[in-house]
């Protein structure tokens, strides 16, 4: 753009010149002739410097984000011919803050924050919309306000005029505004290039597996969705003793500075418990979806059924609610299934009966004690099943009675409640994978997988040894 204006309005004011110059004198033809060369030198400047812009605006777009301030260009050419509009085009030095969304706040009250002028703001924030809609922003979304000023000027002789953001919405991708020149910005949004690299988190047991696998280098939320794998089989809190030990393959993704851009998977976990080795692999299936399996290909079996009555329709739910024969208004604590009575009622996990009887409004009423704090509640049941008493052991899936409307009830119905630690929570978001078992082709996916995780995990344990004296979450290498 800038190069274009700067040729016409050449052309336009020489060519007159040039028409006179045909009858001038050679006086007056040596001074159009430096015109020229001046005006020729003018169009060269400018279309280095254009040129330098664009290129600068392109490597920075690509370039690595680095914390330091860095000289973006090369150093302006010093010319008499430059005038102010060019000048303000020359290469600058630039360097970001950060600041992070707050609850209800906004990209624009943060650019307020950081003293941007709000008509470039405005402008930025115009350009950024044509990118990428600003509703998907998250409170806690961290982002970059850039400044810039003269390069190979001290900066704090510079307030540093804004220079544009940058945000990195989800880890794949990056969105960027930045100034072109005066008050004008442009927004690209580009895919960030993932890499996974594997982990491995091999540890004997002090004190708890969080421990244990937080000092393989494991996240907490990693960490959490570990126990949660193992909490179908071992109790935590009463199964776990000192030596035993925890192996882990793990993933996480890094960006292409070589920063972790965000939480892998875990590929494979074995706990082994008093000399016994649980051992979970994850398979992915082709609706992207997964689930770990055993070495025998069962699936990890879920903690707790959802629904543990079949045929049932879900007839009240979970939260506050106005109760439909005491008339006011409390916490419903469980889950209503409407059935005809005499329909069976499942054990929603292995467990043990702690209290099975008439409960006041409950009427007949079981509780099963499960692993890891978990318990569940049947109430208004119409029977019990033969034989079971308080302290009876029961299996998932096992038949503990039928639906009734015994207590204060309207009709037959199931009512279930899921405890953890005594705390009501709503079973419908009990956050446990489906079960799954393998057929054939799958179970040969599943060694093929074996043996490969198999060879990864040998390979990270052999580098581990040679890197024992480095801290410990230097031991995790690449595969
Ligand atoms: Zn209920």
């Amino acid at each position: 753009m800038e190069s274009k204006q700067e040729t016409n309005s050449e052309t336009a004011a020489d060519t007159p010149r040039r028409s006179a110059n045909f009858y001038g004198s050679v006086e007056e033809r040596l001074i159009a002739q430096q015109r020229r060369k001046r005006a020729r030198l003018r169009f060269t400047i400018t279309a280095l410097l254009v040129g330098g812009l664009i290129s600068w605006m392109a490597s920075d777009m690509l370039a690595p984000d680095i914390a330091s301030a860095n000289l973006s260009a090369k150093p302006a050419p010093s010319n008499p011919v430059l005038s102010a509009e060019l000048i303000a085009l020359a290469p600058m030095q630039r360097d970001y803050e950060s600041d992070a969304l707050g609850n209800g706040d906004t990209l624009a009250a943060l650019l307020t924050r950081a003293r941007v002028n709000p008509v470039e703001a405005d402008a930025a924030l115009d350009q950024l919309r044509t990118v990428y809609d600003v509703r998907g922003l998250k409170p806690g979304q961290s982002v970059r306000i850039h400044r810039e000023w003269p390069a190979g000027q001290d900066k704090s002789t510079h307030e540093g005029r804004f220079a544009g953001f940058d945000f990195i919405p989800v880890p794949e991708q990056k969105v960027i505004v930045r100034r072109t020149d005066h008050q004008s910005f442009t927004a690209i949004k580009r895919d960030r290039l993932l890499t996974d690299r594997h982990f491995l988190a091999d540890s004997l047991i002090n004190s708890s597996v969080y421990e244990a696998a937080r000092s393989g280098g494991m996240s907490p939320n990693l960490v959490v969705e570990l126990i949660r794998l193992f909490s179908f089989t071992i109790d935590f809190q009463r199964d776990i003793r000192e030596g035993d030990q925890l192996e882990v393959l793990y993933t996480r993704k890094f960006d292409e500075n070589n920063q972790v851009a965000q939480e892998g998977d875990i590929i494979f976990a074995a706990l082994t418990n008093r000399g016994k080795r649980y051992a979970y692999w994850r398979m992915p299936h082709d609706d992207g979806s997964h689930n770990y399996f055993d070495a025998k290909g069962q699936s990890v079996q879920r903690l707790l059924m959802k629904t543990p009555v079949d045929g049932a329709r879900l007839s009240s739910r979970f939260g506050m609610r106005r109760h439909p024969i005491l008339g006011y208004t409390r916490l419903h604590r469980g889950l209503d299934f409407a059935a005809p009575k005499g329909t069976p009622i499942y054990a929603a996990g292995d467990g043990v009966i702690q209290r099975l009887g008439t409960y006041g409004n409950n009427g007949k009423y079981i509780r099963i004690q499960h692993r890891n704090g978990y318990e569940t509640a049947y109430a208004h049941m119409n029977s019990f099943a033969r034989r079971l008493k308080k302290g009876s052991r029961v299996s998932q899936g096992q038949i503990i009675g039928t639906v009734g409307r015994t207590g204060l009830a309207t009709g037959p119905h199931l009512h279930y409640e899921v405890l953890h630690y005594n705390k009501p929570v709503n079973p419908r978001e009990l956050n446990v994978p489906p079960q799954r078992n393998l057929d054939a082709q799958a179970l040969t996916q599943l060694s093929q997988l074996k043996a490969d995780i198999a060879e990864k995990v040998s390979g990270l344990a052999v580098s581990n040894n040679s890197l024992r004296s480095l801290p410990r979450r230097s031991s995790a290498l690449n595969p």
